[in-house]
């Protein structure tokens, strides 16, 4: 955790793929010394209520969120929106055909999964997520959980990764659409982890200027363990060439994986304006 601002503004409950309750997560948090937490489950915002009741309980700032899978240029991207008002009908509307997408998608999967050998992968991955909101990080869970994979690192490689035997081509909405829904509903909407899509320098450039066209805010600068001091610099920079807010976040979805960490967020440079200072 940055010391000076103890504060996570990305993290996943097992409402998608977070392995703890939105409960569990919170008490995780504040041991860890964080105050303001945002829970951005992909696609849902079933975790919430239970998140803010914890939270209360915890005396933590929760930040209602959400990680919206978008589509832009042919590429998947992750929009977190912050400060939602939850209940706005716009989210749901939103959400709820990409909830359905996500079904129909599994479905698709396991097919793959299948074609590869690997039987009744739907029905498995079903009962490990317990019905709740399906990722392909079930699948990688499944796949480890079976034995057909070391880790979920080595399942993404073999199976589920872009041009592996089980990927899918995703259709998600626009990421206009996202950013306009995020608005609608009271939120800002930040683009969660920019190093993660490998994207050229000159394809990031365009994405960042459409994000920005789009109305985004904000652009995840801290993002995480896996960055290095470069990474944050090189996040940083855009963020200035662009105009944006800067956000920081762990995308913790399991404690007990080291290398993400809240302890591991480094600190947001001192010239841009976090996100945070404009939460109302
Ligand atoms: P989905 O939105 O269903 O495509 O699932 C995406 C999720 O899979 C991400 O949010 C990550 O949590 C996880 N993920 C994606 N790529 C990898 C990878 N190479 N190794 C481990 N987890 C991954
Ligand atoms: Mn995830
Ligand atoms: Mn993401
Ligand atoms: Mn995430």
């Amino acid at each position: 955790m940055n010391p000076h601002n103890p504060i996570d503004l990305h993290c996943h409950s097992h409402h998608s793929d977070g392995v703890l309750s939105p409960q569990a997560l919170i008490a995780h948090a504040a041991e860890a010394g964080i105050r303001m937490l945002a829970l951005t489950d992909h696609d849902t915002l079933t975790g919430l209520p239970a998140a803010e009741a914890a939270a209360r309980q915890h005396g933590l700032q929760l930040i209602p969120g959400v990680e919206m899978s978008a589509s832009w240029a042919n590429k998947t991207l992750h929009i977190v929106g912050l400060a939602i008002d939850r209940q706005h009908p716009a989210l749901q509307q939103h959400l709820q055909p990409v909830q359905a997408y996500r079904e129909h998608r599994a479905e698709q999967i396991a097919e793959r999964l299948a074609r590869a050998g690997i039987a009744d992968a739907l029905a498995r991955t079903q009962a490990l997520a317990g019905h709740r909101q399906l990722t392909r990080s079930h699948f990688a869970r499944m796949l480890v959980d079976s034995g057909h994979c070391k880790d979920q690192r080595q399942a993404f490689k073999r199976y589920l990764a872009a041009g592996k035997p089980a990927a899918v081509s995703s259709t998600w909405p626009d990421m206009q659409d996202c950013i306009a829904c995020i608005h609608a509903a009271g939120g800002m909407a930040v683009l969660a982890h920019p190093l993660r899509y490998q994207l050229s320098a000159s394809w990031r450039g365009r994405l960042l200027t459409a994000f920005k066209a789009a109305g985004g805010d904000a652009l995840e600068v801290s993002a995480g363990a896996s960055q290095s001091p470069q990474d944050v610099a090189t996040c940083a920079a855009a963020a200035r060439e662009h105009g944006l807010l800067a956000s920081q976040g762990s995308d913790l979805h399991d404690p007990a994986q080291r290398w993400i960490r809240y302890a591991a967020l480094q600190p947001l440079p001192s010239d841009l304006t976090p996100i945070w200072t404009r939460f109302s």
